[in-house]
């Protein structure tokens, strides 16, 4: 059964960060009421809330209020206790279920629902223990890369093993529990495909973005993705065949490699809105978040659009104080800062969005903004 949540009526929210801020902010342009719940005082989206319930995310009292305040709960973030999710679905209306969190959460489940879409993953082997992976690693062949299954983020909880000389390194990611080693992927590009879907099955998929990162950290999103159309195509592909195999609603973030020949692997997935969709709050007639509102209001959704090429530039930590300091140098970049207190080294702050018409001449003013100078 399908429910449609109109203006006026409250929208929960699990996770009070930067992605349900702006989840928050585009469904209150609309006339909806948001609640959050959220360990933290004065989070993000806290402070663009009507409601918060300040909480613990396994806390049954917190879920239970947020559950009747709110006419339906989504989250914006995957490492949600899924048992606490499940009982919360059997109070409240929560239109993406549990599901697309539990396969999310755990990369060995994950990868398992990707080849069962039909779609390719990176070669891999699992391992619980450090010995076990000891004993199967000549069926990968050398470099590879460690991951824990569960919790890494940015680049944490994974480790590069070029040669057995360099296995001992992955070896404290066993504390963390069940790891996957994947063999490297020597890829030319990285790419990511937000597809949102709605209860009736209707999917969307916004302008395919080309990542770039530094240090393990999304740095900049280019806009569409420097790749030919054969590639597009495959990349949408996956992507639609990926959401319909999981019977997902809301938004998927499909993170994937392009290859010298133009193929591509995908490597992770997210439950949610992306970082490197953040550039289609400008540069597209529906953003990512105004899309994740309607899929999981059971509206229709609206085809993107993409108005104009466009650059989205992360802001760290270490980058609030040179940004804030000269931005008004720079009328043509849309600022958004995350009203987070701490501007701590490496933590995302904000980003920055430029439309343009000349890509090489904005990544050139970029650079020599001195902004995100090392
Ligand atoms: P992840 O946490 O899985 O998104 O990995 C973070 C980044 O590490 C990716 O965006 C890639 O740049 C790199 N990476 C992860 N897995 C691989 C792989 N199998 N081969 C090559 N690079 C990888």
């Amino acid at each position: 059964m399908t429910t449609t949540i109109l203006p006026g009526q409250t929208i929960g929210i699990i996770g009070g960060g930067q992605l349900g801020r702006m989840m928050a902010l585009a469904a209150k342009e609309a006339g909806f009421k948001i609640a959050v719940l959220d360990p933290g005082m004065d989070s993000p989206t806290g402070q663009v809330a009507d409601i918060q319930i300040i909480a613990p995310f396994d806390d049954q009292q917190a879920l239970e209020e947020l559950a009747d305040v709110s006419d339906v709960i989504t989250y914006e973030f995957e490492n949600i206790d899924v048992e606490g999710l499940t009982k919360l679905a059997e109070i409240a209306y929560v239109p993406q279920g549990a599901e697309l969190i539990r396969v999310t959460q755990n990369r060995i489940f994950e990868k398992q629902a990707i080849l069962e879409a039909g779609v390719i993953v990176a070669d891999y082997i699992t391992a619980s223990t450090f010995k076990e992976l000891t004993e199967k690693r000549s069926e990968l062949s050398f470099p590879f890369v460690v991951k824990t299954a569960r919790g890494g983020y940015d680049g944490k909880g994974q480790q590069t093993v070029s040669s057995i000389d360099e296995l001992h390194l992955a070896e404290t990611l066993f504390e963390n529990g069940e790891c996957v080693a994947e063999a490297f992927v020597s890829f030319k590009k990285e790419i990511s495909v937000i597809i949102q879907r709605n209860a009736h099955g209707e999917t969307a998929i916004l302008p395919i973005g080309e990542n770039i990162h530094k240090c393990h950290i999304l740095h900049e999103t280019i806009v569409p993705a420097r790749i030919d159309k054969k590639t597009m195509d495959l990349a949408k592909q996956a992507a639609e065949k990926i959401a319909a195999h999981l019977d997902m609603v809301g938004t998927l973030a499909v993170e994937m490699f392009v290859l010298e020949t133009g193929g591509i692997i995908v490597n992770e997935l997210a439950p949610r809105p992306h970082n490197s969709g953040h550039y289609s709050i400008e540069a597209t007639n529906i953003s990512q978040f105004h899309q994740h509102i309607r899929a999981v209001c059971g509206w229709p959704l609206r085809q993107p659009i993409l108005w104009s090429q466009a650059v989205m530039v992360n802001v760290l930590g270490e980058h609030v104080a040179p940004l804030t300091t000269k931005i008004a140098q720079f009328p043509n970049w849309s600022i958004h800062l995350y009203g987070k207190d701490e501007a701590k080294q490496k933590r995302k702050m904000g980003h920055v969005t430029i439309l343009t018409e000349d890509l090489e001449a904005t990544l050139s003013e970029i650079d020599t903004s001195g902004i995100w100078s090392e």
